[in-house]
């Protein structure tokens, strides 16, 4: 009997759903219990020429309809995401593995919430009069053309929105490619969008490795590239992209710190350091893997820490009880695995976890090691898996330092009571989306990116409306034109 996750067929092109087996197959596996729920297979070049030159044509009408046009749209597809939200987090939950009891709070909802943003934004983008004596100059804000998002596995429902609702809210189309190792979630966001009135052709998603990304990014049509992944493929898309001098937007990896001044609340910070290592399994591009925890309160800290991480609950994902799933697939659990193995042979602390759990699927236990140093390998380099490193420190001065001694720069947190720490820690924080008290926030409304080798450009909030469109000037004289001959 077929799986109720397998789509309709594996792309979706101008309104509809296409199917190409041409393609290579690619198996979906469900990351709680290994088992196959679904085949879609990768697109050929012929789809992906399909995919181009309908949302090319697509984008032309699209961009002259006026902004609260096309925001009602997005609008109506926010409200439809929205009633269909028990059905999209299943869904979510076996594309990803994440436990419905964060799938039904963090992916379909965070997707419309993008979705109702931008459209409310859409009627508001104008350009400015500029006065210059007599003559004046105007500004128009247009949109890109053709725009391609390429996602990461973490957040594939959430994702293809962070990207898409900008991107058609500014006049834009976009061709999407999820992650192939979460094909699924995307298709339904196409899905609705065409439900809601977007026309043919304006949002088309498409499956595929590396090689297909490749294909859209080289694409003479395509006039911007905005990808969510690891600082390795950022580096190589966008190089690839800056061939053909496109807009880029980079979303990539972190090894942010958190850090823990010995004033602050013990169970807030606790909490946050949860948040920051653990939610999504720790496969969370933002998360504050490095967490300084000042010397005065470390002991106290690691023994609640222990506590409450005992409380995860592992198990069926489908079961909103479940606190805590699997990652996402074999391959992810063996290079996290890998690390925790590092972490032991370098000699951190082992306070709890520290290996697979003894239960079907690809679960791995929430680990945290205590004692780690500045230079071990699982303070360096990015896991996305719930591995936390616990660090100790003296100083203001020390931890600043510290923190900011990586090649990332994506998030940054501080726990404290003494609000001008805060602040003054947080602003010489290399990283672009911190938080002061808290951790892993990441509202619609506020702009979302890193700065050094985590990303360029921002998502979300108005920020994300200069990345998806430019501005074109224009000199009006109303005079006589004077010339040297
Ligand atoms: P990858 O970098 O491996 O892949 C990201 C996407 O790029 C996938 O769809 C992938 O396809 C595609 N891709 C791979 N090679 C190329 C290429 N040469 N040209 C075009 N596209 C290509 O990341 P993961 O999927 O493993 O996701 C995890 C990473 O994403 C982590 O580093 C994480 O930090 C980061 N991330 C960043 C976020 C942010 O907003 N800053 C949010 C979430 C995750 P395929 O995998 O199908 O081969």
């Amino acid at each position: 009997m077929t799986h109720p996750a397998q789509p309709t067929a594996s792309h979706f092109i101008n309104g509809e759903y296409v199917e190409d087996t041409n393609g290579t197959p690619i198996p979906v596996i469900y990351a709680a219990t290994g088992e196959q729920i679904a085949t879609v297979y990768a697109a050929t070049p012929e789809i992906v020429d399909r995919a181009l030159s309908t949302a090319k044509e697509a984008q032309k009408a699209w961009a002259k309809m006026t902004g609260t046009e096309r925001g009602r749209i997005l609008r109506r597809a926010a409200d439809i995401m929205r009633e269909r939200n028990h059905e999209l987090s299943v869904l979510e939950t076996y594309d990803t593995g994440k436990p419905l009891q964060e799938t039904l709070i963090a992916d379909a909802t965070s997707g419309a919430d993008a979705l109702e943003y931008f459209g409310g934004l859409a009627g508001s983008l104008t350009g400015e009069h500029i006065p210059m004596g007599e003559d004046w100059v105007y500004t128009v804000r247009e949109a890109l053309g053709l725009c391609v998002g390429i996602g990461a596995w973490n957040y594939p429902t959430q994702i293809a929105c962070w990207k898409g609702a900008p991107a058609l809210a500014c006049g834009n189309s976009m061709v999407f490619k999820p992650s192939e190792t979460t094909p699924l979630c995307a298709l339904k966001v196409a899905e609705i969008l065409h439900e809601a009135g977007a026309p043919a052709g304006i949002y088309n998603v498409i499956q595929g490795m590396g090689e297909v990304g490749g294909a859209l990014v080289t694409d003479p049509r395509v006039d911007k590239v905005s990808l969510t992944g690891s600082v390795p493929t950022g580096k190589k898309v966008y190089a690839a992209a800056a061939k053909g001098m496109k807009h880029v937007t980079m979303e990539l990896g972190g090894k942010s710190p958190l850090i823990i001044f010995d004033d602050a609340d013990i169970d807030n910070a606790v909490g946050g350091a949860i948040n920051g290592n653990f939610y999504s399994s720790g496969q969370v591009c933002s998360n504050g893997t490095r967490v300084f925890v000042q010397k005065g309160i470390k002991e106290k800290f690691l023994a609640r820490l222990a506590e409450r991480t005992g409380n995860a609950i592992l198990g069926d994902p489908q079961d909103e009880a479940t606190s805590f799933g699997p990652m996402v697939s074999e391959n992810q659990m063996n290079i996290v695995l890998g690390y925790i193995e590092k972490g032991k042979e370098e000699g951190a602390r082992l306070i709890c976890g520290g290996k697979r759990a003894d239960m079907d699927g690809y679960f791995i236990e929430p680990t945290v090691f205590a004692d780690v140093t500045d230079d071990m390998t699982i303070a360096r380099e990015e896991i996305f898996g719930p591995v936390m490193s616990v660090l100790d420190f003296d100083t203001e001065e020390e931890v600043i330092a510290r923190a900011n001694d990586t090649e990332f720069g994506l998030s940054a947190g501080v726990f404290t009571n003494d609000f001008s720490r805060a602040h003054r820690v947080i602003g010489q924080l290399e990283a672009g989306s911190c938080f002061i008290n808290s951790y892993n926030d990441a509202p619609v409304e506020a702009p979302f990116g890193g700065v050094k080798a985590s990303g360029v450009g921002r998502e979300n909030s108005k920020e994300a409306i200069k990345h998806f469109s430019q501005v074109k000037s224009v000199y009006v004289r109303m005079g006589d034109v004077e010339a040297a001959f």
